[in-house]
C-alpha cells in the first residue's frame, strides 16, 4: 500500500501531495492547471499546498476552482505571511484566504516563514483561528531547528501539526538534525521543492548519469526517484508541483515504486548529505 502520513488528528494522507507555487500566474495556462489538480485529486493525491503569497491570492483561486464540489476529499494547506502573523492581520489574512479558495476552513495554516513577530503571538492567533473553526491544525514553515527549539518553549507551540522546509536529493541539510528531531516529535515534515523545481534549483541534477541509469533500471523516470526518495524517509510528505495532467500522473506513480537499501545508497552516493550543521536551504 503506498505509503501515508498522520497530521497530529487527520485521517491518512498519502506521502505525496500537490503544490501550487506559480499557479494562477498566467490565465493561459488557468484550464492545465485546474486540471491537473483535478487529476491529482482522482488519483489520491489529496493534499493540496497553497499560501496567500502565490500569484498574490491568484494561485488560491485556481484551488478554489479545483476542489469546488469535493472539499471533503481535500486536505487543503494555505499560509500566511511572517507579517501579517498575528492579531487581526492573521484574521483577515485566513478569511482573505478562505474566500479565494472558496471554503469555511483549512486543513492546516501555516506560517510562511519567521519574521519579526515573536511566536507567541503568531501560536496565539493560531489557536484562536482553531476555535473560530477557520483552521483546524497550524503549522511552521522555514523554521531551522533552533526555531522549533524555541517554539518548543513557546505556550502552546508543541500544537503545531508540521514544518515545510526545502528538501530534495541535493539538499540534505535537514537531515543532520531538524528532520530527526520532527521525527523523535512524530510531527510529519512537509518536503516542498521535492523535485529541486525540476533541477533548476542543482544544475545537473535531472542528467545525472546514475540517477538516469537506475531511471531506465527500474522503469521510471528521475522525476519519480527523486520523489520516491524524499518518501521512503518516515514522517515525510512531498508536494510537488504540476502545472500538467501527465507530470501529476507521474508524480502520483511515485507512490508506488520501492527503492531497496541498495538503491537508496545508489542515489546519496551521488548526492552526499553536509555531515555538518548548514543553515536551512530555502527558496
Ligand atoms: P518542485 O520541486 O515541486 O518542482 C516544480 C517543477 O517541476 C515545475 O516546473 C513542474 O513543471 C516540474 N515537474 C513536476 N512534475 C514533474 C515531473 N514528473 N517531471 C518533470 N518535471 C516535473 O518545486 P516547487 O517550488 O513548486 O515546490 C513544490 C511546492 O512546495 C510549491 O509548489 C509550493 O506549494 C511549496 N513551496 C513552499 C515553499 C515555502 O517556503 N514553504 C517554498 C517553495 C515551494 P510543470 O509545472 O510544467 O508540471
Amino acid at each position: 500500500m503506498a505509503k501515508q502520513i498522520l497530521f497530529s488528528d487527520s485521517k491518512p494522507i498519502p506521502a505525496i501531495g500537490q503544490g501550487t507555487w506559480y499557479m494562477g500566474e498566467n490565465s493561459a495556462q488557468h484550464v492545465d492547471e485546474v486540471n491537473a489538480l483535478r487529476a491529482g485529486l482522482d488519483l489520491g493525491l489529496t493534499l493540496i499546498d497553497t499560501a496567500e503569497m502565490y500569484a498574490n491570492g491568484e494561485a488560491e483561486k485556481v484551488v478554489g476552482e479545483a476542489i469546488s464540489g469535493r472539499r471533503d476529499e481535500v486536505f487543503l494547506v494555505s499560509k500566511v505571511y511572517p507579517w501579517n502573523a498575528a492579531g487581526q492581520s492573521a484574521i483577515t489574512a485566513c478569511e482573505n484566504s478562505l474566500k479565494r479558495l472558496k471554503t469555511d476552513y483549512l486543513d492546516l495554516y501555516l506560517l510562511h516563514w519567521r519574521g519579526d513577530i515573536p511566536l507567541e503571538e503568531t501560536v496565539s492567533v493560531m489557536q484562536h483561528l482553531i476555535t473560530q473553526g477557520k483552521i483546524r491544525r497550524w503549522g511552521v514553515s522555514n523554521l531551522d531547528y533552533s526555531d522549533m527549539q524555541e517554539l518548543w518553549n513557546v505556550a502552546g507551540g508543541r500544537e503545531c501539526a508540521t514544518n515545510q522546509v526545502l528538501y530534495h536529493l541535493a539538499s540534505r541539510g535537514i537531515e543532520y538534525d531538524l528532520l530527526p528531531w520532527c521525527q523523535q516529535q512524530n510531527m510529519p515534515l512537509m518536503a516542498y521543492c521535492p523535485l529541486a523545481q525540476a533541477g533548476r534549483l542543482r544544475s545537473g541534477l535531472m542528467n545525472d548519469p546514475a540517477l538516469n541509469h537506475l531511471a531506465q533500471q527500474k522503469g521510471a523516470t528521475v522525476a519519480q526517484l527523486l520523489l520516491a526518495w524524499v518518501i521512503h524517509h518516515d514522517g515525510v510528505i512531498a508536494i510537488p508541483k504540476a502545472g500538467s495532467v501527465a507530470h501529476v500522473k507521474e508524480n502520483a506513480a511515485a507512490l508506488e515504486i520501492e527503492l531497496s537499501q541498495e538503491e537508496i545508497e545508489l542515489m546519496e552516493k551521488a548526492f552526499p548529505a553536509p555531515g555538518r550543521k548548514t543553515p536551512l536551504d530555502m527558496v
